[in-house]
C-alpha cells in the first residue's frame, strides 16, 4: 500500500503497520480485510442510521480496534459511510457513563433502580398512573423495545409511553395506516435499483443514508428526480431537480395528480378496483389546475407536466422520501398523497414499484414493530378486539390489563409536563435539550420535573439536568436485533464489555421489573435478549410485521431476513422484499384508501423582522445531537462546527460575507454566533442551519408546531432573521475543550468472557 492509503486508513483509525495490514479474498466471499493487529471480527449491524449496514467490528485485547464493512452483507456489499467507517472508535469515547448517580451521588445499582421504583410509586400514589411517563428511542435493539413495553404499560401500568422516533417517522406510520391499513415499507433498496424513475422526494440520501446512494442510476436508463427546496448533494445526483417552495409539497403533487389525469396517463377503473376514496379525491382534484400547483409549489406548471408524463409514462416508479416530507406539520398528508399517486399509477407490489419511507435510526423500525407506543406489538391497533384477545392469550395475561389507548405522544408528555400532570420522566437513550423543538419551553419542561431519570451510554446535556442517571452499555457491547428500513432483520452483537458499572438496557429494564415486582409475572425464565426474542417471534406470528420465521440463525444464514416471514416453508430464505404482491392490503375489504389534501398556510411565516424562512437537517459526518459523533476526532474534524446557509444575493443585501459570524434569531429564541455560507445552495428567502450542535443549537429556533394526526414536529419551516455578529469569543475555549476530549484516556472496561461473536 503506498503511504497515501496508509496515511487515509490511519485517520479512519484502520491502519495498523505497512507490514500488519492486507486485503484477502475468501472463495465464494467478497474481499475480507486480515490483520495480526485484530484478534477477531464480530459480525453486527451498524448502529447509526436505518439502512442498516452490515459490518465486522475488529477487537484486540479487549477493546474495538478497527472496524469494516461486511462483504457477504446483502443491504451495503462491504461499503460503510464515514460514520460507520470510524464508529469503533465511539466505544473508546470520553464521557461515558460508568456509575448510577441519584442526585449526582455514585450509588450501586440496587440503590438507584431502588430509589426509581420508590420515587415513582409514590408520584403514582398521590397523582396516578398518569403522572409519570416514559421516553424511549429509536437506538434499542427490538429486544429490548418489546421488553421495555411489557413493564412500561403492562408491569408499571404507565399512561404515557412514546419515542423519539415520533420526532422523525411517524408520520410515514400514520400515513401507511391511512392508505394501506397497516404499518410497513412496502418496497425494498433493490427497488431503487430497478425503478425506471426514482422519486427522492424530501430525502437527501447522500448526507443521511449515504449507502443508498450506489443504488441511484445503478443502471442506464433510469431517471432520478429530486424534490428538495435546497440544491442538497442528493439533488445534484439527479437528473431533475424540483426546488420546491418549503411546504409546497401538498401544492405540487396535487398538481402532478391533475396533469396524470389531464393526459389520461391514470387508468381510473384499475385504480378504482385497487382503492376506496377515488371519487372523493377526484372531486377534490378538480378544484385544483396545474397553474395553480405551480404558483403554490414554485415549480413552473411545464416542468410539473413534464415530471408526470415521466412518471405515468414509467413501467416502474419508486417514491421514495424521509424527513424533508414527515418534519411538517402535514407529514402525514403528504406521505398519503406519495401513497396515492403510487397507488393511481399502478407502482405498488411490483419490482422497481413502490412508495418507500427511508427511516431514520438503526432501529426506529423495531420500536413500530414491538413497542407498546403508536400501536401494540405486531402493529395491534388498541381498539381491536380481536387483536387485543389474540395478545393477551400469547402474552399470558388478562386483556383487561392491555392498554386502551396509546396515551399522550412526546409533544403531548412535554405539554402534560408543563401543565403540572406529569411529573415523573424516564428518558432512555435520547437527548430532548438539543433535539426537541423551541428548546427553551422543553428545557423549563424538564426543569419542572419533580423526578428525571435519565439512562444512557454517555453524559449530554438532558443526563446534566437528570436526577438520576443510570449508566447504559451503547452499540458494540450488548446484543439483539435491527430492523432496517426495508423490513431486513439483522444481528447486533456484543464484541467488548461495557465500561465500569454500565450494563445493557434490557439487563437495566429487568432489574427494574424485579425492583417493581413485575419481573416473575412478565418476564420469568428470561436471561437473555434471546428469551425476549423467542417470546417476540410468537407474538408477532400472523401479524403484517411477522418474523416467526426470523431465527436468529437464520439471519445469520443469510445476512439478514425481511418480515413478513411465517414460520415453515413458502417464504424465500431472506424472507419477503415486498409487501402488497397480491395487491390485498390491510384494511377492511383488501383495498387502499386515497385521500384528498389541501395545503395549510404557515404558522411562522417570513415577515418584518424575521424576514428569512428556516430549513433544518443533517450533514453526513453527524449522528444526531453528537452525542456519538461528537466524541470522533475524525468526523469532528470534517465537520468541526454548525453553520447558517444563505443565498448570495440575501448575503449582498445585508452586506455580508462566507465565513462571517452571524446572529440567528426567531420569536422563540437565538444562536448568537454561527459562521455564514454564502451560497446557491439554498434559495433566495430562505437559510439552512444543521440540526446536530448542543451550541448553536438550531432548537433553539425551531418552532413547536405538531402534526395534528402523527404528532411529529414541523421542523423545516420558522421565521428567522439573520444579522451580523461580533466575533467568537469562545473558540478558544472550544478548540482546547476537543483537544482535552482526544487525549483523555479510554473508559475502563471490566473483564469478562469473550462474547458470542462471528470470529474470522
Ligand atoms: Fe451506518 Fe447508515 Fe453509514 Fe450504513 S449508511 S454505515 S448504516 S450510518
Amino acid at each position: 500500500m503506498t503511504r497515501g492509503v496508509h496515511r487515509l486508513l490511519a485517520r479512519l483509525g484502520l491502519d495498523h503497520g505497512a507490514d500488519r495490514y492486507a486485503y484477502v479474498g475468501q472463495p465464494g466471499h467478497g474481499p475480507v480485510a486480515r490483520t495480526r493487529a485484530v484478534d477477531r471480527w464480530v459480525r453486527t449491524t451498524c448502529g447509526y442510521c436505518s439502512v442498516g449496514c452490515g459490518m465486522l467490528l475488529g477487537v484486540r485485547d479487549g477493546r474495538a480496534v478497527a472496524v469494516q464493512g461486511d462483504p457477504n452483507h446483502p443491504v451495503n456489499r462491504g461499503r460503510l459511510c464515514p460514520k460507520g467507517l470510524s464508529e469503533h472508535h465511539m466505544l473508546e469515547a470520553e464521557g461515558r457513563l460508568t456509575t448510577p448517580r441519584v442526585d449526582g451521588r455514585a450509588v450501586a445499582w440496587d440503590a438507584a433502580l431502588g430509589h426509581v421504583a420508590a420515587r415513582m410509586r409514590d408520584l403514582i400514589d398521590r397523582h396516578g398512573r398518569g403522572s409519570v411517563a416514559v421516553l424511549s428511542t429509536g437506538q434499542l435493539v427490538t429486544e429490548e423495545f418489546y421488553a421495555l413495553g411489557k413493564l412500561v404499560r403492562l408491569g408499571m401500568g404507565l399512561e404515557h409511553y412514546d419515542g423519539n422516533t415520533t420526532l422523525c417517522m411517524a408520520s410515514a406510520v400514520s400515513g401507511y395506516k391511512l392508505s394501506f391499513g397497516s404499518d410497513g415499507p412496502p418496497g425494498c433498496y433493490e427497488d431503487f435499483e430497478l425503478a425506471d424513475v426514482l422519486v427522492l422526494w424530501g430525502a437527501n440520501i447522500a448526507d443521511n443514508h449515504p449507502l443508498l446512494v450506489p443504488r441511484v442510476h445503478a443502471r442506464d436508463g433510469q431517471t432520478v428526480i429530486a424534490v428538495d427546496p435546497r440544491v442538497t448533494k442528493t439533488a445534484m445526483l439527479a437528473d431533475v431537480h424540483l426546488a420546491v417552495r418549503p411546504r409546497g409539497d401538498i401544492a405540487l403533487l396535487n398538481g402532478i395528480l391533475v396533469a396524470l389525469l389531464d393526459d389520461g396517463l391514470v387508468d381510473l377503473a384499475a385504480a378504482r378496483r385497487r382503492v376506496d376514496g377515488l371519487d372523493e379525491l377526484l372531486t377534490h382534484l378538480a378544484t385544483w389546475t396545474v397553474d395553480r400547483a405551480a404558483a403554490e409549489s414554485g415549480v413552473d406548471a411545464a416542468t410539473i407536466r413534464g415530471v408526470a408524463r415521466t412518471i405515468g409514462r414509467a413501467e416502474r416508479c419508486v417514491f421514495a422520501w424521509t424527513m424533508g416530507v414527515n418534519h411538517s406539520v402535514q407529514g402525514t398528508d403528504t406521505v398519503t398523497l406519495l401513497d396515492t399517486l403510487a397507488l393511481l399509477t399502478g407502482n405498488v407490489g411490483r419490482p422497481g414499484a413502490a412508495p418507500f419511507s427511508i427511516t431514520g435510526q438503526c432501529n426506529a423500525m423495531g420500536t413500530r414493530e414491538a413497542g407498546f407506543t403508536a400501536s401494540m406489538p405486531g402493529y395491534r391497533p388498541y381498539d381491536d378486539p380481536v387483536a387485543r384477545a389474540e395478545l393477551a392469550e400469547r402474552l399470558g395475561v388478562d386483556e383487561a390489563r392491555l392498554p386502551s389507548q396509546r396515551g399522550g405522544a412526546y409533544p403531548d408528555i412535554v405539554d402534560g409536563v408543563l401543565a403540572g400532570e406529569i411529573k415523573g420522566l424516564w428518558v432512555i437513550a435520547t437527548n430532548p435539550v438539543v433535539s426537541f423543538p423551541h428548546r427553551d419551553r422543553l428545557e423549563a419542561a424538564l426543569r419542572a420535573l419533580d423526578l428525571l431519570v435519565v439512562q444512557d451510554g454517555f453524559e449530554t446535556p438532558t443526563t446534566a439536568l437528570a436526577d438520576v442517571v443510570l449508566p447504559a452499555a451503547i452499540w458494540g457491547e450488548k446484543e439483539g436485533t435491527f430492523t432496517n428500513s426495508e423490513r431486513r432483520v439483522s444481528r447486533v452483537r456484543a464484541a467488548v464489555a461495557p465500561p465500569g458499572e454500565a450494563r445493557p438496557d434490557f439487563d437495566i429494564f429487568l432489574a427494574l421489573a424485579r425492583a417493581w415486582g413485575c419481573h416473575d409475572d412478565l418476564f420469568a425464565g428470561w436471561t437473555s435478549p434471546r428469551d425476549a426474542y423467542e417470546e417476540w417471534r410468537r407474538v408477532s406470528a400472523g401479524r403484517p410485521c411477522d418474523a416467526s420465521g426470523i431465527s436468529w440463525e437464520r439471519i445469520d444464514r443469510t445476512g439478514g431476513v425481511q418480515w413478513p416471514c411465517p414460520a415453515g416453508d413458502g417464504v424465500p430464505p431472506a424472507g419477503t422484499p415486498r409487501l402488497y404482491t397480491d395487491g390485498v392490503f390491510h384494511h377492511p375489504g383488501g383495498k387502499a384508501r386515497v385521500f384528498p389534501v389541501e395545503p395549510v398556510a404557515l404558522r411562522d411565516p417570513p415577515r418584518p423582522g424575521f424576514p428569512f424562512l428556516l430549513n433544518t437537517g443533517r450533514t453526513v459526518e453527524h449522528w444526531h445531537t453528537r452525542t456519538k459523533t461528537g466524541r470522533i476526532a475524525i468526523l469532528e474534524s470534517l465537520a468541526p462546527d454548525a453553520w447558517v446557509e444563505m443565498h448570495p444575493d440575501d448575503a449582498a443585501g445585508l452586506g455580508l460575507r462566507a465565513g462571517d459570524w452571524v446572529t440567528v434569531e426567531s420569536a422563540r429564541g437565538r444562536i448568537e454566533r454561527i459562521r455564514l455560507r454564502v451560497t446557491a445552495v439554498v434559495r433566495r428567502g430562505e437559510v439552512f442551519v444543521p440540526f446536530h450542535w448542543e451550541d448553536r443549537c438550531a432548537n433553539r429556533l425551531t418552532d413547536d408546531e405538531f402534526d395534528p394526526v402523527s404528532r411529529e414536529p414541523n421542523y423545516k419551516q420558522c421565521a428567522v432573521q439573520v444579522r451580523a455578529a461580533g466575533p467568537d469569543r469562545d473558540v478558544k475555549a472550544r478548540r482546547a475543550r476537543r483537544a482535552r476530549r482526544s487525549s483523555a484516556p479510554a473508559p475502563a472496561r471490566t473483564a469478562r468472557p469473550a462474547p458470542a461473536g462471528d470470529p474470522r
